[in-house]
């Protein structure tokens, strides 16, 4: 007897999955979807490089994407469940190295201690070994250079394409007017590695949440200047005797569901802290 439910099931997480072609990259984008929430992860394929593994919870349907690519090598951008989560299955079952810089191979060898609503939202990673990643990504007819970007985690990485002007920039863009940030991230570190980024000479960023962005260099730059606004508001105000909770109340009035899920992981709060820190 058919089992509709699971039927149904199955056939929902299949269509969590999309992949098209931009120039000669494949893009798989995965959908996660939580009641009220609802997030795009992208993976990258180009030349055998796989760049990042998704969520472990798209399991089922990310096993069948990766059977059927020719992965000689993965880059993860960083140690986030979203981006590593499908690292352990890769590695016992795709005999291949994967790389991710050296200040996130430890995150990856540990059980994940991530706080419940990620574990909901992503699934649970399982530890591996990645090896450290080299300055330079070589595939058959490719070259990548990897550069490290801080501010979103402490072991970011983009990698680009001189080439093409590709930039395939993990979590550096995702939004261009941030309004809250986690507490592992700093804005001032992030601004640093924007404005490094921006001296290179790129057009099209592939970034993992937004998907292919064909002005990139526009919509980071962008960012950069709402970060530095930013910056300067919360550098006045403080320097005005302003506590950061009252900075907060002016320039962040709002409370998003997000800050409550995440039991405040996730607040304005952090923005302003990290900008009065680097004061
Ligand atoms: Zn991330």
């Amino acid at each position: 007897m058919i089992n509709l439910k699971r039927a149904k099931l199955l056939k929902g997480r299949g269509n969590m999955i999309k992949e098209f072609n931009h120039e000669e990259v494949q893009c798989i984008k995965t959908t996660v979807s939580v009641p009220m929430f609802r997030i795009n992860v992208y993976l990258y394929f180009i030349d055998g490089l796989l760049i990042d593994t998704g969520p472990r919870r798209l399991k089922n349907s990310l096993i069948p994407v990766f059977k059927s690519l020719p992965v000689s090598q993965i880059i993860l951008t960083h140690h986030h469940e979203d981006h590593i989560g499908m690292g352990s299955w890769i590695q016992s079952h795709i005999n291949k190295p994967i790389y991710i810089h050296k200040a996130g191979i430890a995150d990856c060898e540990q059980p994940s201690s991530i706080p419940l609503y990620r574990r909901i939202l992503w699934g649970n990673s399982k530890p591996f070994n990645p090896e450290p990643i080299p300055q330079t990504i070589e595939t058959k007819n490719y070259q990548f250079e990897v550069i490290h970007t801080p501010g979103h985690a402490h072991d970011h990485v983009v990698l680009f394409n001189r080439e093409n002007g590709w930039l395939f920039s993990g979590d550096l863009f995702v939004i261009p007017h941030p309004k809250s940030s986690f507490s592992f991230e700093s804005v001032p570190v992030l601004m640093d590695s924007i404005r490094k980024i921006l001296t290179y000479d790129f057009s099209t960023l592939f970034c993992s949440h937004a998907g292919v962005i064909i002005n990139g260099k526009e919509h980071l730059t962008e960012k950069l200047r709402y970060l530095e606004n930013l910056h300067w508001k919360v550098k006045r105000l403080h320097l005005e005797g302003m506590h950061a909770k009252s900075i907060q109340k002016q320039l962040f009035p709002k409370l998003h569901s997000i800050h409550l899920l995440s039991g405040f992981e996730n607040s304005p709060a952090h923005m302003i802290n990290s900008i009065i820190d680097d004061i």
